[in-house]
């Protein structure tokens, strides 16, 4: 490994060869351990964020470090032409958290890739090709999912892209029953819009996409690469409010940051699904299915469900006394502070300076917490001292 000799030229080299699309902050972090990273320079942050709500467990959880070293030095990959024993428990340990009517996964590598997969079998099993999405919905950035993404800038300067998108006001049941009919496919949604700014829908909403999208014979589509794995103090938003849609999205957290995708279905949709008609090279390779069975066994033996949802009671109760704060919005440690003013980038910049590494959503009014799902009240409070030194 050649080694890096100055600060400065970790960031240099980065700018040199990497095409310039992402806005980074100004430091570069070489280690991590639960929720906190650390840079070249030996700065301490608190990681509000997550690596972007994919560190479920925490930097270098010993246990993910383990398993993921483990599989490395039996077997770093093989296709999905073998059977193995990694990906068979990552697969068996998935589908046992999921809510029971999801019996089947297909592993895919990244969110865009699952919600690509679950839209194309949508359209494939109904023959149809209309696809109902949001408003302020994110899903990702290749073709299928960008058209179905509700947040216009990305979508911007490629067009057309898919045929048969329309989009629906967010939380708005009256909107969606007048775009549904018979040649509706799907509704997929983002159970919680976390890009559009945190923003969650009463339950009769849920509840009447269900009964809506089964009257015309669509699926409903939970895109919960970011509400599932735990973060909402639940494994997944699946099966709450009595709801449980035909397919569930899932990528970011569950593998504790290997890159690992998945789709979760029902046996009926997973019965109609022919060999050779889903693949994917990477696909529940062995390394990241380690990971994800680690990360499942993680969670579950320090409690880290009860963790959020213990936790994060206490952090959305004390942030909504500050007094800069207009609302706070979410589920778990999918949290959103929306600040009296509007400007959530100040904010950001503020608790940067304080060593503390927090997220923007496309409402810029809108700042996201994602910590790892380890974040404990020590942390917590810890955090809330330094808004109020802050003033905030
Ligand atoms: N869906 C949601 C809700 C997301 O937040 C994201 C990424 O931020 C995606 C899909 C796309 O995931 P990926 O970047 O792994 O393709």
């Amino acid at each position: 490994m050649t080694t890096l000799p100055q600060v400065e030229s970790v960031i240099d080299i980065e700018e040199q060869y990497q095409v310039a699309t992402y806005k980074k902050f100004p430091f570069a972090i070489e280690r991590g351990e639960d929720v906190w990273v650390f840079t070249n320079t030996g700065d301490r942050y608190l990681d509000l964020y997550g690596g972007h709500a994919v560190v479920s467990t925490g930097h270098s959880h010993p246990k993910i470090v383990k398993a993921i070293a483990d599989q490395a030095s039996r077997l770093i990959f093989y296709s999905n032409l073998v059977y193995n024993d990694a990906r068979a428990r990552a697969a068996k340990a998935l589908v046992e958290i999921a809510p029971a009517e999801l019996t089947k996964t297909f592993f895919v590598n990244s969110g865009t890739e699952a919600n690509e997969n679950a839209l194309k079998i949508a359209r494939k099993l109904t023959g149809r090709e209309k696809v109902i999405s949001f408003e302020g919905g994110f899903h990702g950035r290749t073709p299928g999912s960008l058209a179905a993404t509700g947040i216009e800038k990305y979508r911007d300067g490629i067009s057309p892209l898919l045929e048969g998108h329309v989009y629906a006001p967010f939380g708005d049941a009256a909107s969606v029953e007048a775009m549904l009919d018979e040649r509706t496919a799907a509704v997929i949604l983002e159970p919680i819009q976390s890009m559009g700014g945190v923003r969650m829908a009463e339950p009769s909403f849920y509840q009447a996409l269900r009964e809506m999208v089964d009257n015309v014979g669509a699926m409903l589509i939970y895109d919960e690469v970011q509400t599932g794995m735990g973060r909402t103090g639940e494994w997944f938003f699946a099966g709450r409010c009595g709801v449980v849609p035909d397919m569930v999205t899932l990528a970011k957290g569950i593998a504790s940051g290997v890159p690992m995708g998945a789709v979760l279905m029902s046996e009926h949709i997973a019965g109609e699904i022919r060999s050779g008609d889903l693949g994917a090279t990477f696909g529940g390779g062995p390394l990241a299915a380690a990971a994800l069975e680690a990360t499942v066994e993680v969670i579950r033996d320090e409690r880290l469900l009860e963790n959020v949802r213990e936790n994060s009671e206490y952090l959305l109760g004390e942030l909504k006394k500050l007094p800069a704060v207009e609302e706070v919005r979410g589920l778990g440690y999918l949290i959103g502070i929306r600040f009296k003013g509007g400007d959530a980038k100040r904010y950001q910049k503020g608790l940067l300076d304080r060593k503390i590494i927090t997220g923007l959503a496309d409402d810029v009014s809108v700042l996201r917490l994602l910590p790892p799902l380890t974040l404990r009240r020590l942390e917590i409070d810890w955090f809330l001292g330094q808004l109020a030194q802050l003033g905030i």
